[in-house]
């Protein structure tokens, strides 16, 4: 058995050794480092894959959502509904913008923002929603949208964890996550679901004049060259790195199918089971299990996770303290917010191995393990 990792880069890149190499070769051979014909190749792959008009890429998954904020025109202390049980990403840049960020629940099933509770949330000075697709499970976008339009609000999908998934609308058309509401952003950190072997990340737009807003605001607010309009950022996808992502978008929808067929193993296993709950799928979002997230009730949770350990099985808490409570955002009025099923989910979330690469006698020995810890 090979030795179990949360994410085995190493096991996938052997198989794409290939053609990868070939493709970095090329980026040196042409020494085309910055916006190079591998990046204009992948942006347009990406967007047709992804059925949306505009696929912009930049430098990170951060830098996308607050490339986002910025070319949507807010405004220091407008508000910005977030959930809480997120990526720090998602809710430092709306601080970083100034923007006030305001908490609310997720749904304690999917993880996902509540759309009940967006609607408590919203003041007169509230100008976006920012739905984080978590672990690879959608957001509920047609409510979400819906109230969108009644307020007139934004809508600015954090897809970093979600990236080919499909949202199922009530009329039964399919849409991608992160192409549905007014921006999708997504990362391209190496353990995101489609990865590249450094930085690297997307926004998502079916709007022209924002994709041109979106475009300027990316580089140094630029509209021709040396004649800047607005304030801007310096946010690239770098061409080796979409030499690696031309490679890897074409295997995404395979990666998608492996982690699928590597959650229902541990769902199997684990079905029943008086302490685990297994991760929940609505029938509108095709989950795509960035993470592989179990909720534990009754168990000794930071246990497992210790044990684990000792048996050579990573595992993780995604996240162990939710945005209100981080230090970060004490002068947010973080403190002052009352959020149980953040709270609840917070106590009792782990994450187990899932990757591309699992293999049937490494799922064995965790589901062994970890049943032998729970029983
Ligand atoms: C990874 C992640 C980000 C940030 O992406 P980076 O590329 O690391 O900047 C934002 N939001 C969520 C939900 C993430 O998981």
């Amino acid at each position: 058995m090979l030795p179990i990792q949360m994410v085995d880069l190493k096991t996938q890149y052997k198989k794409i050794k290939e053609e990868v190499d070939l493709g970095i070769q090329t980026v040196l051979d042409n020494a085309s480092f910055i916006q190079g014909p591998a990046v204009q190749e992948f942006s347009t792959a990406l967007a047709s894959y992804m059925g949306v008009k505009h696929a912009i890429t930049c430098a990170n998954g951060t830098d996308a959502l607050q490339i986002a904020m910025m070319a949507l025109g807010l405004e220091p202390g407008d508000e910005v509904i977030t959930p809480s049980f997120t990526y720090v990403a998602t809710t430092e840049v709306i601080a970083l913008l100034r923007l006030k960020p305001v908490f609310v629940e997720v749904d304690k099933q999917t993880f996902c923002i509540e759309p009940e509770a967006i609607r408590k949330a919203i003041t007169p000075k509230t100008k976006a929603i920012v739905p984080v697709h978590l672990y690879g499970h959608t957001a509920r976008m047609e409510e979400i949208m819906q109230i969108a339009k009644e307020h007139r609000l934004f809508v600015i999908e954090d897809n970093a964890q979600a990236i080919g998934s499909d949202y199922t609308f009530s009329n039964g058309e399919k849409k991608k996550a992160g192409t549905i509401g007014t921006i999708g952003t997504t990362s391209f950190f190496p353990s995101k679901n489609l990865g590249c072997y450094g930085d690297g990340g997307a926004i998502f737009t079916n709007d022209d004049a924002l994709a041109n807003v979106l475009k300027m605001v990316a580089n140094h607010g630029q509209s021709k060259r040396y004649y800047h309009d607005l304030v801007g950022c310096n946010s690239r996808l770098d061409s080796i790195q979409a030499a690696v992502l031309n490679v890897k978008l074409k295997k995404l929808d395979e990666y998608i199918d492996a982690r699928r067929h590597a959650a229902s193993v541990y769902d199997k296993a684990f079905a029943g089971h008086p302490k685990i709950t297994t991760p929940f799928q609505a029938s509108y979002s095709k989950h795509v299990f960035h993470q592989y997230t179990l909720i534990l009730e009754g168990a000794d949770r930071n246990g497992l996770n210790e044990f684990l350990a000792t048996q050579q099985i990573p595992s993780m808490i995604y996240y162990p303290v939710p945005a209100h409570k981080q230090l970060m955002f004490a002068s947010f009025g973080g403190s002052e917010y009352d959020l149980p099923a953040t709270d609840w989910l917070t106590e009792r979330v782990i994450s187990l191995p899932m990757h591309t690469e699992l293999a049937a006698d490494q799922q064995k020995y965790i589901i062994d393990k970890v049943l032998e810890f729970l029983n």
